[in-house]
């Protein structure tokens, strides 16, 4: 299939070096007419910016041995570790709502798969390391900016708790990258449970026919899900689960005000890890309507539309298992559509269950969704600040509800519902505090704002001072812990004309 593609025949890696990675490729083995081994384009001056000690050290990785030249070799792509086999995966996608047939990895490059110390198969990736046939003109290549974007919020979701794909390291490759002005050019290396997206089963699915789709489905089930292997119907409950993993993934963005920025169909991981940062952002004030990316001109991927864009990807992956489900197409669709069908009462379920512990509930009631959605008006009305005002709300449970009034423009509607929610904290078997500090730890005090990442990224790209992105992702590594001295990084600064990019 793949070898339609001309290749162009990237400049290569120059040594091979041993620093103990455990790779076991099997992406590699078995699905060879999909994907274009490559090399990296040579980085002329790499430079390792930061590397993720505890997360090397999962991978059964040596921290100490890799935070070195070695390590700024392997991580420009400039040397090849023992055992990978660098290559581009193929991969297709809807984006923005239109599909387009080949996508594929224009500027990433997979090193290959590491068994981790958790028996965990893991891929390792390059992002940023040169053109690929995947390139369709484009560089290949990546910016500072946007690689140090993709580490902090990757980590600070990890931190939260979200399933995300993971930042290893950031090199500075020593060469430009041109954008609008020169860029220092970067590559950053992210480690996932798999690169399999919706757009690969699209791939497979219009250049590999059914048994190809089989394949990937297959693969997909022992690496993701083996539990289902010998389900009844394996493919219709692979289906279920990736639904299930995607819609529990979308609820735990909107119980943190995360904006995606870019759902299309190639960013969907099937694993249900959050994949590609790019445009993506945190809200500040409550609005559903919230966009951030710029070329999000409809605000397709706004804030309050996630959920409905969850079920709209499922049904594009939905519509590549049909042949496999069952022989009798009508059947096939019958049962994938009843999935389908699920899929908003599901995420509901996930959402309900986040914001029942974001405020302060461990029950159920059968009126806790009035509850919860009357209190986004109470946010929505009174224009406060979305990450503050949960955290506040426990100051509130304390005695205090200053601290709620504070962050909102007209607090009246707010002490009107507080009634109802105070009484129906009072059917927990729980004293105030401990609801309290229970909360506490599921509403975060500091989330990546804006204005710091901006900070961050601005003194690294115009002043290579790491300062501010060091200081940054250690306040991310512990957002639930309020600490003094790091109040700036808990105020929010909304910008209504702040825009995000997509140029990783
Ligand atoms: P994204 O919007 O980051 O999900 O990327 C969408 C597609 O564009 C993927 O196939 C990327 O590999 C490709 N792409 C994005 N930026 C570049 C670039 N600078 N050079 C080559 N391909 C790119
Ligand atoms: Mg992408």
């Amino acid at each position: 299939m793949m070898k339609e593609i001309t290749s162009t025949e990237p400049i290569g890696a120059l040594t091979s070096m041993h620093p103990n990675f455990n790779f076991d490729n099997s992406y590699a083995s078995t699905f060879e007419d999909f994907y274009v081994r490559c090399r990296a384009t040579l980085a002329s001056a790499p430079k390792l910016l930061q590397l993720n000690h505890a997360l090397a050290e999962e991978l059964g990785l040596d921290p100490a041995a890799l935070d070195s030249e070695a390590g700024s070799a392997i991580f420009s792509g400039n040397a090849i570790p023992e055992g990978a086999e660098p290559l581009a995966q193929a991969y297709a996608g809807h984006q923005f709502g239109g599909y387009a047939p080949q996508l594929g990895d224009g500027r990433a490059l997979l090193l290959g798969e590491v068994i981790d110390t958790r028996q965990r198969r893991r891929d390792i990736q390059l992002k940023g390391s040169g053109p690929t046939p995947f390139s369709r003109g484009g560089d290949g290549k990546a910016a500072l900016g946007p690689v140090l974007r993709e580490y902090l919020i990757g980590e600070g979701m990890h931190a939260l708790g979200i399933p995300t794909t993971r930042a290893l390291a950031a090199v500075i490759t020593g060469d430009p990258v041109y954008r609008e002005i020169p860029l220092p050019g970067a590559v950053l290396t992210r480690v996932a449970a798999s690169h399999i997206r919706i757009g690969t089963f699209q791939f497979f699915a219009a250049r590999g026919g059914v048994e190809k789709v089989r394949e990937l489905a297959e693969y997909a089930i022992a690496r993701h899900y083996p539990g289902l292997a010998d389900a009844e119907n394996p493919f219709l409950a692979f289906f279920q689960a990736v639904a299930d993993a995607q819609a529990s993934l979308v609820a735990r963005w909107m119980n943190v005000g995360f904006i995606h920025g870019v759902m299309n169909t190639d960013n969907m991981a099937i694993s249900g890890e959050t994949l590609d940062y790019g445009p993506c952002a945190f809200m500040d004030t409550y609005a559903p309507g919230t966009v951030f990316s710029s070329i999000d001109r409809n605000g397709r991927y706004a804030y309050g539309n996630q959920p409905a864009i969850l079920v709209w990807n499922l049904t594009r992956l939905a519509e590549t298992l049909v042949p496999l489900v069952d022989p009798v197409k009508d059947r096939s669709v019958e049962l994938l559509t009843g999935v389908l069908e699920q899929v908003s009462s599901v995420y509901e379920k996930y959402w309900l269950a986040g914001m029942r512990s974001k405020i302060g509930l461990t029950t159920e009631d059968p009126n806790d969704l009035d509850l919860v959605n009357d209190l986004h008006w109470v946010m929505k009305d009174g224009k406060a600040d979305f990450t503050l005002f949960f955290r506040r709300l426990s100051q509130a449970v304390r005695g205090d509800d200053d601290a709620v009034h504070n962050l909102l423009e007209q607090s009246g509607a707010f002490d009107v519902w507080a009634r109802r929610w105070r009484k129906r904290l009072e059917q927990e078997a729980r004293d105030a505090e401990t609801t309290a500090q229970a909360m506490d730890r599921v509403n975060p005090i500091y989330i990546p704002r804006n204005h710091k990442v901006e900070e961050a990224l601005s003194a690294a790209v115009q002043y290579q001072d790491m300062g501010p992105f060091s200081k940054l992702l250690a306040v991310l590594s512990h957002p639930f812990d309020e600490a003094d001295g790091n109040e700036a990084y808990a105020e929010p600064v909304p910008n209504p004309s702040y825009k995000t990019f997509c140029g990783t």
